[in-house]
C-alpha cells in the first residue's frame, strides 16, 4: 500500500520538492491542454553544436540544417519534393496515441535539425557538401560527425519531453500519477545515460576534427551501384548482431557502451552505406560488422533496411520504392518503426527471416581501420 507523505516531507515522485509543493493536490490541478503541448515543442533552446570547438566563430543565426544533404541525397529519391518517413512531434504523437506513422514529408522538413549556426553549417561541412564525393577519410568523418551532433540534439529534445511528461499527470487520479512518474523516471535515466556517452563521443570527435586526424575514425563502407531507395543518418548502441548473438547489454549501468554511427547517402547516380566508430569502440563494432558481412550477399540489402527501420527514426525512403512494397512488407516496416527507442532490442530483430527488401544494390565493400588499431605496413 502506498504511504502518503506528510506535507513537508519530500514528495514520493523523487522531484526533491516538498510534498505540499509537488503532488499534494495534483489530482485536482487542471489537466494539460493542447496549447501546453504546442508550447512545449517550441521550448528547445537552440545553440550551435560546434560551440564545443571553442573557436569563437559561432554566429547568432542557427539554421535548419539537413542531416542528410538536401541537394545531393534527398532530392535524388524524392517524388514531387517529398520523401517517406516518420516526422514526430509531441503533438503528433498525441494525435496518433503514441504510434509513429510513415507518411510523405517535404524534403525541407525531412531530416533537418537546428543544430548548427550559419557559419559552422557551411564551413565545417564544406568538404562534404561542396566537393566531389570521393569517400575520403575527411568526408567519412564529417558524415559521422554530423550524425553524432544530430543524435545529441535529439536526445536533448527527448529530455525536454520527459520534463513535460512529469507534469502531464495533472488532474489524474493517484495511480495514473504513479504510472506516469515511473515512466518518466525510466525514460529520463535512459536518455541521460545516452547523453553522457554521446558527449564523450562528441568530445573525442571534436578533438579529431580540430587536429585533422580524420584517419583515426573507423569505417566500414558499402558502395552502392545505383541510388539507394532508403537514406539514413543516425547512431545506435548495437545490442545484438545479425545472428542474434548479444554484443553488449544496455541495461547495465556504469558499463561504457559502444556506439555505431551510420549514414546512407547518394551521389552521382550511386551511393554508399557507411558505418563509423571510434577506436575505443572497435571490439563491439567490429563484431557487428563481421556478422553483417557473414550474411549471404543477397541478404545484405534486407539486413540494412531492417536495421534502419528498427533503430533510426531519421530514415527516409523514396516514395516510389515505398509504394511498390506489398502490404505485408509495408506493415513489417511499420511494425519496426514502432520499436524506435521505446522497446528494448530483441535478439531476433536482425536475424534473417522471410522478408526481403531491395533498397540497396550492393557493390564493393571495404574497411578503414585507424592506424592505432591496424598499423599500416610501411
Ligand atoms: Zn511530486
Ligand atoms: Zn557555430
Amino acid at each position: 500500500m502506498f504511504d502518503i507523505p506528510r506535507r513537508n516531507d519530500p514528495c514520493w515522485c523523487g522531484s526533491e520538492k516538498k510534498f505540499k509543493k509537488c503532488h499534494l493536490n495534483r489530482e485536482h490541478e487542471p489537466p494539460l491542454e493542447r496549447q501546453d503541448f504546442e508550447q512545449q515543442t517550441k521550448k528547445h533552446t537552440k545553440t550551435c553544436c560546434a560551440e564545443t570547438l571553442n573557436d569563437g566563430l559561432c554566429t547568432t543565426k542557427i539554421i535548419k540544417a539537413h542531416t542528410i544533404s538536401k541537394s545531393g541525397s534527398l532530392k535524388q529519391i524524392a517524388e514531387n519534393g517529398h520523401v517517406m518517413g516518420t516526422k514526430t512531434s509531441l503533438n503528433e504523437l498525441i494525435k496518433t496515441e503514441g504510434s509513429l506513422v510513415t507518411k510523405k514529408v517535404g524534403i525541407n522538413d525531412a531530416s533537418t535539425f537546428t543544430g548548427f549556426c550559419s557559419y559552422h553549417d557551411k564551413e565545417l561541412f564544406a568538404a562534404l557538401e561542396d566537393q566531389k564525393i570521393s569517400l575520403s577519410n575527411e568526408q567519412l568523418f564529417l558524415l559521422a560527425y554530423r550524425s553524432t551532433n544530430r543524435e545529441l540534439y535529439a536526445k536533448d529534445e527527448q529530455l525536454l519531453g520527459v520534463e513535460f511528461m512529469k507534469v502531464a499527470d495533472r488532474g489524474q487520479p493517484h495511480h495514473i500519477q504513479q504510472f506516469i512518474q515511473m515512466q518518466a523516471k525510466l525514460q529520463e535515466s535512459g536518455i541521460k545515460l545516452a547523453l553522457d556517452e554521446l558527449n564523450l563521443i562528441k568530445n573525442e570527435m571534436d578533438r579529431l576534427l580540430l587536429s585533422g586526424k580524420f584517419d583515426e575514425m573507423n569505417h566500414f563502407v558499402i558502395e552502392l551501384r545505383d541510388v539507394p531507395d532508403v537514406l539514413v543518418s543516425g547512431s545506435t548502441q548495437p545490442e545484438f548482431d545479425f545472428s542474434g548473438a548479444r554484443l553488449q547489454n544496455l541495461g547495465v549501468h556504469g558499463s561504457k557502451l559502444s556506439h555505431l554511427i551510420y549514414n546512407a547517402i547518394s551521389y552521382e547516380n550511386k551511393g554508399c552505406f557507411v558505418f563509423s566508430w571510434l577506436s575505443t569502440h572497435n571490439k563491439i563494432c567490429k563484431r557487428f560488422i563481421d556478422s553483417l558481412m557473414s550474411l549471404a550477399p543477397k541478404d545484405l540489402s534486407t539486413a540494412l533496411v531492417k536495421y534502419c527501420y528498427t533503430f533510426c527514426e531519421n530514415t527516409w525512403a523514396s516514395p516510389v520504392w515505398w509504394d511498390n512494397l506489398d502490404e505485408r512488407l509495408k506493415s513489417e516496416l511499420n511494425r519496426r518503426v514502432q520499436l524506435h527507442g521505446f522497446n528494448p532490442a530483441q535478439a531476433r530483430d536482425l536475424v534473417p527471416d522471410d522478408f526481403e527488401f531491395d533498397a540497396f544494390r550492393i557493390g564493393k565493400t571495404w574497411l578503414h581501420q585507424s592506424p592505432s588499431i591496424a598499423p599500416q605496413p610501411a
